[in-house]
């Protein structure tokens, strides 16, 4: 049975132990120790890594009454000293008690139940039993942040059944070792939890939700604390005095610029429209006063809108004519075949395959519309003539 030594000093980041067992599996060595400081990965808290006798760990988890540290190498001595990678844990540790935090609020205000939560990284997610918007979710991350600033004590308790039943936020598991061990935050918070968190609230720094989406009949909600809530702002922040930069304005000023920018690029879209349907209406009307059955037209200086464009002219002028449009751009040529939707008696997909396999592109469409694109601009009118010949 290994001794967890992290639950009766939190803080301790060096211990020496003794080795009970090393056995090699697939060139890794498991070891179990008589005491150990490395939090097994349990409880949606991953595991704690580090160094014993400068040998890497790299996975701790729990079997039964043991604790089994994966290390890359064999450690020599028997008495061996276990260093802690100091860094992670504290930050999990603030992840885990601001996690806490943003629970037992959105319970205490909404009556918003939580079940999974998981830390990934700088990532926590909680996911709740029934629906929560964003309001309701502001109201308890401010209210989470209050708790913080009132640096209450995080205590641990192991109080009998009665008054966990009549306390916690949620009921242990059926099979959960007895007693219970209850994380309390006075006021804020009580419950179930063999995580391991920071001493006082005020260590959380900071719990920042940063999104939200539909989860099985509730809501995922994620959010950072702590460390990973500072690294999370500075990036936001960074990104922001970008745009302020290019956008020649101040942070509140952003989103009316963007909203000033989409109208303007819409309405130059609109005009760029109308410039375009004048400048094609014209060839259409020629191309369909020859009164050919298949019309053939390969548009030179035109990239693929133009040709989709004068495509939509021709065809949705109620003529029964076939249309066989292409255009030769740098990335290759372009083709578009078709006819009126209303035109049932033609199907252009055929001679459209035979086009495209000729100008070795891909592509596809249905019967009253195909295009695609060829890497084989030279042979265009090859393929043109030849799908012309299969629709006459
Ligand atoms: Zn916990």
């Amino acid at each position: 049975m290994t001794h967890k030594t992290y639950y009766d000093d939190l803080y301790l980041r060096e211990i020496d132990a003794e080795v009970i067992s090393q056995t090699e599996h697939d060139g890794k060595y498991n070891i179990i120790l008589d005491q150990t400081i490395f939090y097994p990965s349990g409880g949606g808290q991953p595991c704690d890594l580090g160094f014993i006798d400068d040998v890497e760990v790299i996975d701790v988890h729990e079997s039964g009454d043991e604790i089994i540290h994966v290390l890359s190498a064999p450690v020599e001595n028997k008495r061996v000293h276990c260093v802690l990678n100091w860094d992670r844990r504290f930050e999990f540790m603030q992840q885990h008690l601001g996690e806490h935090l943003f629970a037992g609020c959105i319970y205490s205000l909404h009556d918003i139940h939580t079940a999974r939560m998981r830390i990934e990284g700088d990532n926590v997610s909680i996911d709740t039993d029934i629906p929560a918007d964003m309001n309701k979710i502001l109201e308890a991350e401010a209210l989470a942040n209050e708790a913080i600033y009132k640096n209450i004590p995080v205590e641990v308790i192991y109080p009998d059944m009665e008054e966990v039943k009549a306390n916690a936020r949620k009921l242990p598991p059926e099979n959960a070792e007895t007693p219970i061990r209850i994380v309390k935050v006075e006021g804020v918070d009580y419950v179930p939890c063999c995580g391991l968190h920071v001493k006082s609230t005020g260590e959380v720094g900071l719990v920042k939700v940063t999104s939200v989406e539909n989860h099985k009949g509730g809501s995922r909600i994620y959010m950072r604390c702590g460390r990973a809530a500072y690294r999370w702002l500075a990036s936001v922040h960074e990104e922001v005095r970008k745009a302020e930069s290019e956008l020649v304005c101040g942070y509140d000023g952003i989103n009316e610029k963007i909203l000033s920018l989409k109208s303007q690029i819409h309405a130059l879209k609109v005009e760029n429209e109308k410039t375009i349907e004048r400048f094609l209406k014209p060839i259409a009307e020629s191309l369909l006063a020859s009164g050919e059955k298949v019309i053939v037209h390969v548009m030179s200086n035109s990239n693929q809108d133009e040709a989709k464009h004068l495509f939509k002219l021709i065809t949705e002028s109620n003529h029964d004519a076939i249309v066989l449009l292409a255009c030769e751009t740098s990335e290759g040529a372009f083709i578009i075949f078709g006819t009126n939707k209303a035109n049932k008696k033609v199907d252009v997909r055929p001679a459209f395959k035979k086009a495209i396999n000729i100008l070795e592109g891909r592509g596809g469409g249905n019967s009253f519309c195909a295009q695609g694109w060829g890497k084989n601009p030279d042979k265009l009118n090859e393929a043109l003539e030849l799908a012309k010949a299969e629709l006459m």
